[in-house]
């Protein structure tokens, strides 16, 4: 980096300490990929998925999967 380059770099995080943000980008990446998931028989077509526990309904019973909620929304223009 050129030390212009840098000069300007660490005025612009002087002013906003989120210029350098990129640590909580990564922190939430790695979070993503350990996601758990369950077993929820979709209450559509049946078929048992794997769901992310975060993408969970409050009510399990009522669980739609992927592949219907798209056929739901089929009509809509992609
Ligand atoms: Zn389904």
């Amino acid at each position: 980096m050129a030390r212009k380059d840098r000069d300007r770099f660490q005025r612009l995080q002087g002013i906003n300490p989120n210029y350098i943000g990129y640590r909580g980008v990564d922190s939430s990446t790695s979070r993503s990929q350990s996601t758990e998931t369950e077993t929820i028989v979709c209450s559509s077509c049946q078929r048992k998925r794997n769901v992310e526990i975060t993408d969970l309904p409050e009510n399990i019973n009522q669980f739609v999967c992927l592949g219907c909620r798209e056929s739901a929304v089929h009509s809509i223009p992609q």
